[in-house]
């Protein structure tokens, strides 16, 4: 029996806000321990939150970028369990009424595109974080992070294998970068995901029973972590035997999942709106304003460089990648009215130079004003595509106009049919032998006589 996977992803992300969701404290990374926190972070008695209005701003971005509708009336909920990073007893969520719902996102997998559903999104805060010391026996809580604001992003169970999984995640993050809510950046907490997997044989409608992968912190780990756990899913199911519904953990340096605990239904956790917090009521201005302050989006970029630029979906997909790349190549057909051509220098040589020198993109030594200048030369021949390449390295090195590198190492291509021609009547002179093995027949010297030349004119 052939088998189709069904995956399904949680994913959370933390805002790029000042302070914390609830209250003033920072949430800058790397501070010492619990030095970010106040009453409301210890959960004291009679602490009150109030809500930060950027989380509720971001909130409201990511569910307009991801077509999502803004519940006008939402609300928050306590979700209760108890840890020792959780001072509270219970984490400030949302429930019933998200901020976001029903939206949807694109991938993009082996040059096609697919449309993901967006179920919700919804806002929360982060956790502590508890420190095993297994050497001394003991264990510490930083309460730093908590009360750090996220964005959890719920996907329908609409992917299909692991590749559009990760290349979910990526759309996810580069939304997110996009808009400068967060960092995305995986390795280092600020997007992490719980993956729900199950298979059903092919062509039954009803899906079949998911495990939930916890907390996978890395674009690499969720394929890992999926392909294992879809290996022995199927392994079971061929056997005859069932899969339990419950939470697995993927072991990294193993390179398999284990079971951690059963499912916890919405029941264990006690959900109740929390008293401490009215309903939010967003105003329709507001989304307006916000909207109207929000960036052209990828997949509208992605479109605009297709369309008005008559770029491939996979140009389009690299240049959109980040925004600064796109900003970049936007600054540079300005320049240079040539979008291929500068599509070609961005991703080939600039991306090459950069990868080459391990240089971050806002480092790049070259600005669209003087790239777009270099392809304008090249356009008006007074450059070869060739010599470009080596203005183009020593433009790496000083900041030099293109056209200053060329008229100071003489490298501007001869075009004059008269000049050149008084060229290779001298360059014959010198080699009268050659020039009559020539005539007589021997068409190899044509390189020969090629190659005086160009070391003549440099090129
Ligand atoms: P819970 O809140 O209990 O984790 P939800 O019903 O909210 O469960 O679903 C969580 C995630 O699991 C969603 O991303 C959803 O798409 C996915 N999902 C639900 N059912 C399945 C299934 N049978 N197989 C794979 N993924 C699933
Ligand atoms: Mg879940």
């Amino acid at each position: 029996m052939e088998f189709e996977t069904v995956i399904g992803l949680e994913t959370h992300i933390q805002l790029d806000t000042q302070s914390k969701i609830f209250c003033g404290s920072s949430t800058a990374f790397g501070a010492k321990p619990n030095a970010h926190t106040d009453p409301v972070t210890l959960g004291l008695p009679g602490a009150l939150p109030v809500l930060n209005r950027k989380a509720v701003e971001a909130a409201i971005m990511l569910g307009i970028a991801t077509k999502c509708t803004i519940n006008e009336r939402n609300h928050f909920a306590r979700k209760h369990y108890f840890y020792p990073d959780l001072p509270k007893g219970y984490q400030i969520s949302q429930f019933e009424e998200p901020i976001c719902a029903q939206g949807r996102i694109e991938i993009m997998v082996e040059e096609s595109q697919r449309t993901i559903g967006i179920t919700r999104i919804h806002m929360e805060e982060d956790a502590g974080k508890t420190i095993h010391q297994a050497a001394e026996g003991k264990s510490f809580v930083d309460l730093n992070r908590a009360g750090t604001p996220l964005l959890e992003i719920v996907s329908e169970p609409d992917l299909r294998s692991p590749i559009e999984a990760a290349a979910y995640l990526k759309s996810l993050r580069q939304v997110v970068r996009w808009l400068g809510i967060s960092d995305g950046n995986m390795e280092e907490g600020s997007l992490r995901c719980d993956a729900n997997v199950s298979l059903r044989p092919v062509g039954q409608l009803t899906f079949g029973t998911r495990a939930e992968i916890k907390n996978i912190n890395s674009f690499k780990f969720v394929e890992k972590a999926l392909v294992y756990e879809i290996a022995r899913q199927m392994k079971l199911l061929k056997n005859g035997e069932e899969v339990v519904q419950e939470t697995r953990l993927f072991d990294s340096d193993a390179g398999v999942t284990r079971s951690m605990r059963g499912k916890e239904e919405s029941a264990d956790y006690r959900y109740f709106p929390d008293p401490d917090l009215p309903p939010l009521y967003i105003k329709e201005s507001w989304i307006q304003d916000i909207k109207r302050s929000m960036p052209t989006l990828p997949d509208q970029k992605v479109n605009d460089l297709i369309t008005t630029h008559g770029l491939s979906l996979y140009d389009a997909g690299v240049l959109t990648a980040e925004k600064p790349y796109v900003e970049y190549f936007d600054k540079t057909v300005d320049q240079c009215k040539n979008p291929r051509a500068a599509c070609n220098w961005i991703t080939t040589e600039l991306f090459g130079y950069l990868k080459k020198n391990s240089l971050e993109f806002e480092d790049s030594p070259i600005d669209p004003k003087r790239l777009g200048r270099l392809i304008t030369l090249i356009d008006q021949g007074v450059i070869s595509g060739k010599i470009a390449k080596s203005v183009f390295e020593d433009m790496t090195e000083s900041k030099k106009t293109p056209d200053d590198i060329i008229d100071e190492k003489g490298l501007k291509q001869l075009s004059d049919p008269e000049e050149l021609r008084t060229i290779v009547r001298e360059i014959f002179a010198a080699f009268p032998d050659q020039l009559a093995e020539f005539k007589g027949g021997n068409e190899r010297l044509q390189g020969f006589f090629v190659g005086q030349i160009m070391k003549r004119t440099r090129g």
